[in-house]
């Protein structure tokens, strides 16, 4: 749902309103800036777990955001509740994955 002037849309109702890069008629093809990942996207491509939104571009990559989710939900409820993990961003949670993985 965006808001009344335009600038914004609401994607989840527990992230902030993100940014219109481009508006649409329809709200499927508004263009953002992933909220997770930073790359431009059609609203109609993004992806959401537990409110956290992710793109075709973060979501679903190895260590990307609904890895990074599942894993915390398990092994980190705290960091996955205050969903601190979110705003570091995609590439820091990628390579904590990828650190993890190592071990
Ligand atoms: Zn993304």
């Amino acid at each position: 749902m965006r808001t009344g002037d335009g600038k914004y849309i609401a994607l989840s109702i527990t992230q902030p309103l993100i940014p219109i890069v481009r508006n649409d008629p329809n709200e499927m093809m508004i263009i953002i800036k992933c909220p997770y990942c930073g790359q431009e996207t059609k609203v109609g491509l993004t992806y959401m777990i537990s409110g956290f939104v992710g793109c075709e571009n973060c979501y679903f990559e190895e260590g990307g955001l609904f890895d990074t989710t599942m894993y915390l939900k398990t092994f980190d409820y705290l960091s996955y509740v205050d969903g601190g993990f979110y705003k570091e961003g995609y590439l820091a949670n990628k390579k904590k994955w990828k650190e993890r993985k190592k071990k």
